[in-house]
């Protein structure tokens, strides 16, 4: 056991970069790793800032901002999905890009890390706008963009059309078609049976490893899940088909409880019938989003966006279990309060690796051009979250750290060997 004392922890913690950061000194400090390679792979290897300007259909002209950040491609190529958000930073998508190369080294798959980003607000956006947005976007980044290179992918607000539309503008320039520059697209372009629902199906998959862990039976275990977009609808519904009760769902209009359990099929026809909202839900007692999280349960899925749990709240959870389906759920100053609490924290890069495992199931498939029925995609997804799973409790136990640390451990551990390997060039 080589375990030290980790470093403190980062005064700017709530700033998602400095939050990963903080996880990774103290996954770096049990790793013993060297100082050169710790500061080669804490620095993103490309960022990008770009100016996507487009006519309104009212005929005005809007300059919209868009970022990438490649933080990794030591493992492969970098892979990370698109945001479509008002709040979107370069600093936020720095951290994100970090994350996907720790998810992707957590489930052993062939790529590195990025993530990009719009600052805009699709709900004030027509759709007619939002393609020429994406359009643009990829027309700016053509160069960074490849299937051996950078594959973008869908994230919070950008959906299977939009990377139709990626895979459309990039072939165009490249004069033929390329299915494999993206992924999460249609199956009609090249898609994997299964993607939408990879990622909420994986947070199932560790989700029922982490009670079985614990010793609960699903049929005993209530849930709660904030958040109810591609990531926590599908959740409930998975949840729901193992036995779970789910008592409380919520999305930007706010939470809904009911202790009987809430009808998930309803509540998804509520939200095809009033504009994707659960807006006027009558399945549950409204409550606040607070409230929501500090709810007495076995399993919190917190499927949304950053920064839901902190130091503020974290002393208040009452969830036995966490598993993050969004990505960066929790700051790094909460870790500690809900590890002295006992609560068991799956961490988003084992958490929500679903999305992008079965994103690299789609990548082998279009360069092979040959597709795979469901049931293999969800068994092969079924087979690699429960081996990440089982390696990451493993390296917890081993270095006597809780589970975020300990994937952090074997990420980074992965990522490193890899480098070391192949040297720098230079
Ligand atoms: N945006 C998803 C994530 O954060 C999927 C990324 C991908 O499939 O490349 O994991």
């Amino acid at each position: 056991m080589n375990y030290k004392e980790p470093a403190p922890i980062n005064p700017h913690e709530d700033d998602p970069f400095e939050s990963m950061m903080s996880r990774f000194d103290i996954a770096a400090e049990i790793l013993e790793l060297e100082p050169g390679i710790y500061e080669y792979l804490k620095t993103p290897q490309l960022q990008v800032t770009t100016s996507i300007p487009i006519q309104l259909d009212d005929g005005t002209i809007e300059v919209f901002e868009g970022y990438r950040v490649i933080h990794s491609s030591v493992r492969g190529p970098s892979k990370g999905g698109i945001r479509f958000h008002p709040k979107v930073n370069i600093s936020e998508v720095k951290a994100l890009a970090a994350w996907m190369t720790w998810k992707c080294a957590v489930v052993n798959i062939p790529f590195g890390g990025a993530k990009g980003g719009v600052k805009c607000d699709p709900r004030n956006l027509t759709r007619i706008e939002l393609e020429k947005i994406t359009r643009r976007y990829t027309g700016n980044l053509l160069d960074i963009f490849g299937p051996e290179r950078d594959i973008p992918a869908p994230d919070v607000n950008t959906d299977e059309q939009i990377m139709g539309w990626i895979m459309d503008t990039y072939s165009m320039h490249i004069r033929h078609t390329e299915t494999a520059v993206v992924t999460g697209k249609p199956t009609y372009l090249g898609g994997s049976a299964g993607r939408r629902e990879a990622t909420g199906r994986g947070v199932r998959i560790v989700g029922e490893a982490a009670l079985e862990k614990a010793g609960i039976d699903p049929k005993n275990a209530s849930v709660v899940i904030q958040g109810f977009g591609n990531v926590g609808a599908v959740a409930a519904e998975e949840f729901v088909d193992i036995g779970c009760k789910i008592i409380a769902i919520s999305d930007v209009t706010g939470g809904y409880y009911n202790p009987k359990g809430i009808d998930i099929q309803k509540a998804l026809e509520h939200q095809r019938t009033h504009g994707g909202l659960l807006k006027d839900f009558d399945g549950g007692e409204r409550i606040s989003n607070d409230e929501l999280l500090e709810m007495e349960c076995e399993i919190l899925a917190p499927c949304a966006l950053e920064d839901q749990i902190t130091r503020h709240n974290a002393g208040r959870i009452k969830a036995k279990i966490i598993v993050e389906g969004a990505n960066g759920p929790t700051t790094a100053k909460a870790d500690p309060i809900l590890e002295a609490n006992g609560v068991i924290v799956v961490p988003d890069i084992l958490a929500n690796a679903g999305g992008v495992t079965v994103s690299y199931f789609e990548w082998v498939q279009d360069r092979m051009g040959y597709f795979w029925p469901k049931e293999v995609v969800n068994e092969r997804l079924a087979r690699i979250l429960t081996e990440s799973f089982n390696s990451v409790a493993r390296r917890a136990e081993r270095h006597g750290v809780n589970m975020r640390i300990g994937a952090y451990v074997l990420a980074i551990e992965r990522v490193a060997n890899t480098l070391k390997l192949r040297g720098i060039y230079g």
